[in-house]
């Protein structure tokens, strides 16, 4: 906590320039912002019952004031919070968020206060690709914890895209306290689920399906086997439509670099004859289902009886998660 001897700063944009502020917030880390109670008040109930309250007792005990009296109010959020939350509440441009600490901090503040637009524009951004595409276990925590059911299903179906088993870094970050070991568990029930949908899909094909390679005359040609083996191990990491193409890269790549694997001059030129039916193996997959039932909701199953929501500590959790995804 800041001491009242430390340098107190006057936010630049909220600095009662128009000389008509009525009160002062003052953030954790000693800034001042000015502002006026009706933007406050029209945007959340809980701001409005705290500003009455100081309207029916304009001078209780205790209360501070700045030099030209206005009443200050001593908020727990950081400047940083603060301002952008101003700005999501004033007619002005939105605030840019740029960094997921901030947005994480300013979810904070929006469902303290009840803030329903902050809380709307919250629920866009965790959506925007910068933060979904390289955090989505995280958007999905935030989800989670705030119930933000638009925005904890898109966050599932990007959870699809990575692998925590082989990166276990992405189990590490601060919001992950708000997740239970249910919460990940389900995630896990959910891949495994898929993933041996999509690999059904792809063994299933009649190979009458595919093409027959100009050169050797096979079905397949050389590259099948080794794709079908390939791509049911990848797909089991990831179990979404794209691992079809980087697993073709990796037989090419395979093929190419295996001096003692069967080889057929022709077999790039087959995989691009067999294009169609790559993409309509992924449209087949792609319509999966992106939830799956889980079994112990509502039950006093597994996770009920010992994986109890918020037992034990973030340590405990990333042991037992990064034990379930290895
Ligand atoms: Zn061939």
């Amino acid at each position: 906590m800041d001491s009242p001897e430390s340098p107190r700063h006057v936010s630049r944009s909220f600095n009662n320039s128009e000389n008509d502020a009525e009160l002062v917030l003052q953030s954790s880390d000693n800034v001042y912002f000015y502002v006026h109670k009706w933007p406050l008040a029209k945007s959340s109930a809980v701001f409005k019952d705290m500003l009455s309250i100081g309207d029916r007792y304009p001078h209780s005990a205790g209360e501070t004031e700045d030099e030209q009296g206005l009443p200050i109010v001593e908020m727990t959020e950081t400047s940083a919070t603060l301002k952008a939350l101003l700005r999501f509440i004033y007619p002005c441009p939105n605030p840019t968020i740029s960094r997921f600490e901030h947005l994480s901090s300013i979810t904070d503040a929006a469902f303290k206060y009840d803030i329903a637009t902050v809380l709307k524009a919250v629920r866009m951004l965790l959506q925007e690709s910068q933060f979904m595409d390289s955090q989505p276990l995280r958007v999905y925590a935030i989800a989670k914890r705030y119930d933000f059911r638009d925005v904890e299903k898109a966050a599932i179906r990007q959870c699809y895209g990575i692998n925590p088993a082989s990166d276990p870094s992405l189990l590490s970050f601060p919001e992950m306290e708000y997740l239970s070991a249910r919460d990940l568990h389900r995630l896990l029930i959910y891949r495994r689920a898929r993933a041996n949908d999509a690999i059904d899909i792809v063994r299933s094909i009649e190979v009458s399906r595919i093409q027959r390679c100009q050169r050797c005359q096979t079905y397949g040609c050389i590259w099948w086997p080794y794709f079908v083996r390939l791509v049911s191990e990848q797909l089991r990491e990831r179990p979404i439509s794209r691992t079809l193409s980087r697993a073709l890269n990796s037989v090419i790549s395979y093929i190419s670099n295996n001096p003692n694997s069967p080889t057929c001059p022709n077999f790039r030129n087959d995989i691009l004859r067999n294009d169609k039916l790559i993409t309509n193996l992924q449209t087949l997959i792609d319509a999966l289902p992106w939830e799956y039932e889980y079994p112990y909701d509502n039950s006093n199953g597994l996770c009920h009886s010992t994986l109890e929501e918020g037992e034990g500590g973030v340590e405990q959790i990333l042991t037992t998660i990064t034990a379930m995804f290895s």
